[in-house]
């Protein structure tokens, strides 16, 4: 492939000696769990997400599901309370909701930010609904007026899965300049999966939050449940992420901006270059700063052009083909209609965006586009 969708040690080759630097140094220093790589990586990522605290952990499911069992520990939220969540997410979102014993309450997605419908949420709120989950899909800021109005009006918690959006920002209504996601609603989850704008090599996670008792919570249930050694006050569990990780995580965070800037500029050319009318490209949004964890186009006959892409040598991905409430494991699920998230399942193309693409790269691709003619 020419044009790869992605490829993970092209993408770290240009950190190689400072990771094994770093890695080295961990190895050599004895300390493994709960050091100062993890230390500096929790401060690292609040001064990123513009919170006061920050606890890392071992993978952005595990940050979701230690927020909502933080929040049933604390009383904010029973066993059965909803939680509203967009349908067009990955799994992962409504895997920690069920997983916390709470419900999922799949609401669709706006056509033209492909996240959650903000202006749906109001017509599904029930005296159980405790709690909403925006995702900021594919780099795109999750939050309006509307939203942080519900939220506001109906005492909702807002939990960001901030998974593909770290270095996002957001105008908020009412607020001079914007702020980062991850500090936007009452605690938020990143995760550091490799494929992520930050990508650790290996699993990694992290729960941003200005709540410092939340903070307090998460951080135990993260290490057994103690908030000091053999004292256990929850019946906690072991979602730690490894000194190495942090290691290698805080070597690419000082690329973090640069690599954000590249992405931008990726999108920016892709904006500008690609002008087949079959092909409707993502919109950008005023007042946000969108990170393009994805560059995702729609195209009616979707699997017709991923294979012309493909006979050019141009790798893509779907995100997603099949949305959470289409998912085996989800069967109580299987009847709602979310026509908005259907349509996008069976349209959506996801466009190369990971380093190396430059773009002048993303020029090329679009001039490949713009030869596409299905007739
Ligand atoms: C990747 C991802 C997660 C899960 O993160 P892991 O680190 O893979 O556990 C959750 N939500 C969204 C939207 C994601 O993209």
């Amino acid at each position: 492939m020419k044009y790869p969708f992605l490829d993970l040690a092209l993408a770290n080759a240009p950190y190689l000696s400072r990771l094994q630097a770093a890695a080295s140094a961990v190895i050599a220093g004895g300390r493994y769990l709960h050091g100062q790589q993890t230390a500096a990586l929790e401060q690292r990522i609040a001064a990123v997400c513009q919170t006061a605290h920050c606890v890392a952990v071992s993978n952005g499911l595990d940050a979701l599901r230690l927020i909502l069992r933080a929040y049933i520990e604390l009383g904010k939220l029973s066993k059965g309370d909803g939680v509203i969540v967009p349908a067009n997410t990955y799994v992962a979102s409504v895997l920690a909701i069920s997983d916390s014993g709470l419900r999922p309450v799949l609401c669709d997605c706006n056509p033209t930010t492909m996240c959650l419908d903000t202006s749906l949420i109001e017509s599904l709120l029930t005296p159980r609904i405790k709690a909403v989950m925006p995702v900021h899909l594919y780099g795109t800021p999750c939050c309006d007026h509307s939203l942080l109005e519900t939220v506001r009006r109906h005492g909702l918690l807002m939990i960001e899965d901030n998974a593909q959006a770290i270095a996002a920002r957001s105008a908020l209504p009412g607020l001079a300049g914007t702020l980062a996601t991850g500090g936007l609603g009452h605690a938020a989850g990143i995760s550091f999966y490799p494929t992520k704008n930050l990508g650790a090599l290996g699993d990694g996670g992290a729960v941003t939050t200005n709540d410092e008792a939340l903070a307090h919570t998460v951080r135990a249930l993260a290490n057994y449940g103690s908030d000091r050694r053999y004292h256990n006050i929850y019946r906690g569990l072991n979602c730690r992420i490894d000194e190495i990780q942090a290691a290698m995580l805080l070597v690419k965070l000082d690329n973090l901006e640069a690599e954000t800037s590249r992405r931008e500029a990726v999108a920016q050319a892709y904006d500008e270059a690609i002008t087949n009318p079959l092909v409707c490209k993502p919109k950008r949004l005023a007042g946000m700063r969108q990170v393009w964890h994805q560059y995702v186009v729609r195209v009616a006959t979707r699997d017709h052009f991923r294979d012309y892409l493909a006979s050019c040598d141009v790798g893509t991905d779907i995100h997603y083909a099949t949305p959470p409430h289409r998912q085996p494991c989800y069967s109580e699920f299987a009847d709602l209609s979310l026509p908005e998230t259907e349509r996008l399942a069976a349209t959506a193309v996801s466009l190369p965006v990971a380093y190396p693409v430059t773009a002048e790269t993303a020029r090329e691709i679009a001039r490949i586009i713009n030869d596409y003619d299905p007739t």
